[in-house]
């Protein structure tokens, strides 16, 4: 079990996902639409319809080629797409939205992520693996919905992307009263050798998490299942204290459990060197948390920031705004080295006081 608690949080002034820190990537987050095929009892009524809802093909795929376009005249020029909804798989047209993004001559990298219920059949799969091996990665999170899937099959879905190159993830919302069922059964899907990510549950705005956690549950949140590729512990965000020293965790995901999700007047790239989409309507906005006026919509247009934008949102809840890269003026840990600093001069002032005194 990883241990992040020597992190000090408090202290960080810079950190993001390693990727996005360190490569001109841009990233997107799409919710394609919210229609879906499951209608768990926990769901909250926005987040799902029954009715697809999804707009025209050619408006997604020239809103693809927009965004890279605004994209590479900020030098962003590789890029990370990753859908959601409702569920994207049930989008009929979805194959044609992911060989249209695969398909890009001009850029060296791009890597495409999907949070989906794995529920298509595998002749779905390999038509996915076919559409988009052109693509440097491919990611899935995969949701576990006990009311409508069945671990076995779900499970050996996993495994056969997992076989094919794709980087799998089980994303497992740990409702408190059920926490331990959920517990055992992702301790199976791990032991089957498949990532497991335990999340806390959010309210109903997304702002908090829910009461209802014991301290031992907390912890599990913080530290279980650390995440690992070919048997190698993944650390994919990078953190950096106020005297340069930096810090890895494994995932974003994690920030909500250690309470670190608090960045109003931060510098964020989200806007910037990310965006996301969501429905109904089509809107672009810098992240999904984000208290900030939209980017525009996909059908009348948007406009992305030319540079990192101060944060005005009390609460960064949602793991793909959090991994943004943020940074922060020194100024308040100025003040508190300052303080150290007079703190130690008056000590080593007492200590010669006493000796002269000891002299006299
Ligand atoms: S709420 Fe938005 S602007 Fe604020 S830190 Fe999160 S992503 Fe950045």
């Amino acid at each position: 079990m990883e241990n992040y608690n020597h992190i000090p949080f408090d202290q960080i002034v810079e950190f993001g996902q390693q990727t996005l820190l360190n490569s001109p990537l841009f990233t997107v987050s799409w919710i394609l639409g919210r229609f879906c095929n499951y209608n768990c009892s926990y769901c909250w009524p926005y987040a799902r319809s029954s009715t697809p809802d999804h707009q025209d093909l050619e408006l997604y795929l020239s809103t693809i080629d927009n965004i890279k376009q605004q994209a590479r005249a900020n030098n962003f020029t590789q890029f990370h797409f990753s859908f959601s909804g409702g569920e994207p798989t049930a989008y009929k047209k979805f194959a044609a939205v992911l060989k249209h993004y695969a398909q890009d001559s001009e850029t060296d990298y791009q890597s495409l992520h999907m949070t989906t219920n794995l529920s298509p059949a595998i002749s779905w799969w390999n038509k996915f693996l076919e559409n988009t091996k052109s693509l440097q990665r491919r990611s899935i999170t995969a949701s576990f919905h006990a009311e409508f899937a069945d671990e076995e099959s779900f499970g050996d879905r996993c495994l056969n992307l997992i076989d094919n190159g794709v980087f799998v993830t089980i994303n497992q919302v740990m409702v408190p009263n059920l926490f331990d069922e959920y517990y055992e059964r992702c301790q199976r899907f791990v032991d089957r050798g498949i990532n497991v990510t335990l999340k806390p549950q959010s309210n109903e705005s997304a702002s908090e998490i829910v009461d209802g956690y014991n301290d031992e549950q907390i912890k599990l949140m913080r530290t279980g299942f650390p995440l690992k590729y070919n048997g190698v512990s993944a650390q994919q965000i990078q953190l950096t204290d106020h005297k340069g020293t930096s810090y890895n965790i494994d995932q974003a995901e994690r920030f909500n459990a250690f309470g670190f999700n608090k960045f109003k007047g931060w510098n964020c790239h989200a806007g910037y060197q990310s965006c996301i989409i969501r429905e109904p309507g089509g809107e672009i906005k810098r992240a999904y948390s984000c208290h900030d006026e939209p980017l525009g919509t996909i059908d009348k247009g948007f406009k992305l920031f030319s540079k990192p934008n101060a944060c005005i949102t009390p609460s960064c809840v949602s793991s793909a705004d959090s991994k943004i890269p943020k940074f922060r003026k020194m100024d308040f840990l100025e003040n508190a080295l300052q303080e150290q600093e007079m703190l130690e001069i008056s000590r080593q002032q007492s200590v010669r006081n006493k000796k002269e005194r000891a002299n006299v």
